[in-house]
């Protein structure tokens, strides 16, 4: 029997408004209907007459329109819509009042004379008279004869739905008020476990979507959103704690910590103490990685805070129970760099083939996998990680996608990097016949609800303290319009770096004069919150610095006469990237130019001071990735953020936060409030709804954090959720492919 959802709107509504609901907004039957939400609620209060209207304050009226004009505007691109409306209950005197619509498109078509519609909007005054400037507003069908006074009407929230040209908000609400009363709600199955909901007494199914199509009161939709907000985030966890309950059954290869082992001897060679952090995270690891399940876990630590020493060791744990640990970078460079770093920490413990060596001393080979290796090079790495003679293979993501065996894969760490999907976890299991633990590490600190929505599979783990000794970086906004001199004083301050010995990064937005950007960062962009260049300051905006212009200028400055410069950007090949970073890191190179390819991981202990050109076209996030750059090696760092904007410019808010915390978490949190949900879950570009629905997760941590809870109580008691069917298909509906992508993140 097809549940009441199924029922065809032109069923319910008649054919034409059938056809119209389906044309304009996609809405075919009851339940496409019925979770077609207002977008808000208009509920000022009682209406006010106009002879009445407070001058700077919000009111509501209910009025007709006289009259309506459209002109262009005098100095300005656009145009004005002027509409006069009178509500006619004059006491004495004024009953009408202007309105003004700036690019009023729709109201100057909608607002024509004789149309009623409700108002509301602050009051202000222009030219001596009282005016609403855009105000919003909602039609009211002239025709429909509610029955109910305007005071009544005005009295209760009137829904106003995300409308069309073709369809207005009146419309859809006149549709649902239909549906709402033909349909048997009480027959629609409810998704939430009546325990749950009388445990916070939310109201049913069929009684939350009166309360929200036809709320009575400004309560009634209150408490009915509650329950949907929860009834998302409780589908939505409980679909994550499925996942993870069930990843966490298939089969892994345990590798217990054996004693004496390589992992022991590269304990004692240590030249520094693990933080207790890092101890802590270790030993978690350490029981997790025995488990004959697999590991599933996000470990987030500061830039600097040691993270590759605690991936180092999980590494040399599974080694020492004969199995392979793989680690990918996001890009060659720094799978280059990553290798080297591990050989160079492993020191003797490294191991070079076969030849020569002491069977007995442990020690590890380590390889490197990457596509711009020669042919040679590349199948003795490819045949050292089938035969299984490589204990560490490092390389980029294509690691998993291409033709790469494993003889024993037991580990996976995966470096800098949000998206590790399931396409990607798919790849990894056909590689070995057991799931091999995954570590996801990342410098890009996680607010705890985004965390628990968009990788709620993975356990998390967090290193918050960096390794003693480290200085704080001081940084520093400096503003070329309110004092261009100061550009000078940065590059005699760069020189001074260089002589007392020190490396100077100079970030820039661009690679060269076309405007180009990083490209293969596009991706890199995408995995950090931080987001890259903002796109709103988009085409009107002046080019940003380039490596190339800046590069040619910092040759010909004399502030930098005879200091060595370098360059480092996304499209010089990769020989000529090595190069640059060699030369760099070796100290040949006194100041480099670079993209944001130094961004992640990067490693150049001397560096000290990084200069970010442009700064404002960076994201809060990705400017504190960068600045970590700088005062690594004892030798305390200073970033400079420069920017041409004008002081109280809003992109400037972005710059001085960062000067003001160090803090990546309090950093992340304020990145979050600035951007859009649909950055957040990367919402498709098509302008389809974003996928979470009313759930925010900058707003309902609460709800969030008690739905997973709750989540977890149901799985491990109905792991095939058998006695919640409605909940089961609930999120079968919720996770059609489409919106499966944002769950893949994990
Ligand atoms: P992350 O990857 O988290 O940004 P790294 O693992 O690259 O950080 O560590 C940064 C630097 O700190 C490395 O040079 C590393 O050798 C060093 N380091 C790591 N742990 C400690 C520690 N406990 N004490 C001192 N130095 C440490
Ligand atoms: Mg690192």
């Amino acid at each position: 029997m097809p549940s009441e959802r199924e029922i065809p709107l032109s069923r319910l509504l008649g054919a034409g408004s059938a056809k119209k609901l389906a044309a304009a907004l996609g809405l075919e039957t009851a339940g496409d209907l019925l979770d077609y939400f207002p977008r808000r609620y208009i509920q000022r209060g009682e209406l006010t007459p106009i002879s009445r209207l407070p001058l700077d304050e919000d009111a509501t009226l209910l009025a007709r329109v006289v009259k309506s004009s459209t002109r262009r505007m005098a100095t300005r691109r656009g145009s004005i819509t002027e509409v006069l409306v009178s509500d006619g209950f004059t006491d004495h005197g004024v009953d009408t009042i202007s309105l003004t619509f700036f690019n009023g498109f729709q109201a100057s078509r909608q607002l024509t004379p004789g149309t009623v519609a409700m108002f509301s909007g602050r009051v202000g005054r222009y030219k001596g008279r009282l005016q609403l400037t855009n105000p919003e507003y909602t039609l009211l069908d002239p025709e429909e004869d509610s029955g109910l006074t305007p005071e009544e009407i005005a009295g209760r929230p009137i829904p106003v739905y995300p409308a069309s040209a073709k369809v207005t908000s009146w419309q859809i609400a006149k549709a649902t008020g239909i549906l709402v009363g033909q349909l048997d709600l009480e027959a629609l199955a409810d998704p939430l476990p009546e325990r749950l909901r009388q445990k916070y007494r939310l109201p049913g199914l069929g009684d939350a979507y009166r309360m929200v199509h036809v709320p009575p009161t400004q309560e009634a939709w209150m408490l009915a959103r509650q329950r949907f907000l929860y009834e998302e985030a409780l589908v939505l966890q409980t679909a994550l704690a499925r996942r993870r309950i069930q990843h966490a059954q298939l089969p892994s290869r345990p590798s217990p910590a054996r004693r004496g082992g390589i992992l022991d001897a590269f304990d004692a060679r240590l030249p520094f103490e693990l933080t207790a952090g890092q101890r802590a995270v270790g030993e978690e690891l350490a029981a997790e990685l025995a488990e004959p399940h697999p590991m599933n876990r996000l470990l987030q630590g500061e830039v600097g805070s040691g993270k590759t020493v605690v991936a180092l060791r999980a590494m040399l744990q599974v080694v020492d129970d004969g199995g392979q640990a793989a680690l990918l970078a996001p890009t060659e460079v720094l799978a280059a760099q990553h290798c080297a770093s591990i050989r160079r920490t492993l020191g003797p413990l490294v191991r070079e083939g076969l030849l020569g060596a002491d069977p007995d001393a442990p020690g590890v080979e380590v390889v490197l996998l990457t596509g711009s290796q020669s042919a040679g090079e590349r199948k003795r790495a490819l045949l050292a990680a089938a035969s299984g003679q490589a204990g560490i293979v490092v390389g980029t993501h294509a690691l998993l996608s291409e033709h790469v065996a494993f003889a024993d894969l037991g580990l996976v760490v995966v470096d800098e990097q949000h998206r590790f999907g399931v396409e990607q976890r798919d790849a990894l299991r056909a590689k070995s016949l057991a799931t091999p633990h995954l570590l996801v590490m990342t410098a890009t600190p996680i607010p705890r609800t985004v965390a628990m929505t968009v990788f709620g599979d993975l356990e998390t783990s967090v290193l918050s303290e960096l390794p003693a000794g480290r200085s704080p970086i001081a940084t520093h906004v400096v503003g070329l319009a309110e004092n261009p001199a100061w550009e000078r004083r940065i590059w005699a301050r760069a020189r001074e770096e260089a002589e007392a010995g020190r490396q100077v990064y100079v970030v820039c937005p661009q690679i060269g004069e076309s405007g180009e950007d990083e490209g293969d960062l596009e991706a890199l962009d995408d995995a950090t919150w931080g987001g890259g260049s903002l796109a709103d300051n988009g085409s009107q905006a002046p080019p940003a610095a380039s490596v190339a212009a800046t590069t040619a200028r910092l040759e010909e400055e004399e502030a930098l006469a005879g200091v060595r410069i370098g360059s480092l950007h996304g499209r010089m090949d990769a020989a000529e990237k090595s190069a640059s970073m060699e030369s760099f890191a070796t100290g040949t190179t006194q100041v480099l130019v670079a993209t944001t390819v130094v961004e992640v991981g990067v490693d150049v202990p001397n560096a000290t001071l990084m200069v970010i050109l442009d700064a404002d076209r960076f994201g809060i996030a990705q400017l504190h990735q960068l600045r970590g750059r700088v005062g690594r090696g004892g030798h305390p760092g200073t970033c400079l953020l420069v920017t041409s904007l004008e002081p109280g410019h809003p992109s400037r808010a972005r710059l001085d936060a960062v000067a003001a915390s160090t803090d990546g978490f309090v950093l992340a949190q304020k990145d979050l409030e600035q951007r859009r949900e649909g950055d957040i879950l990367g919402a498709t570009q098509s302008g389809r709804r974003s996928t979470l629905r009313l759930l925010r997760v900058t707003r309902d941590t609460e709800v969030i954090e008690r739905a997973r809870q709750d989540a977890v109580e149901i799985v491990e008691e109905d792991p095939q959720l058998s006695s919640h069917a409605p909940l089961r298909n609930a999120i079968e509906a919720y996770l059609e492919p489409e919106k499966e992508v944002f769950l893949e993140r994990g």
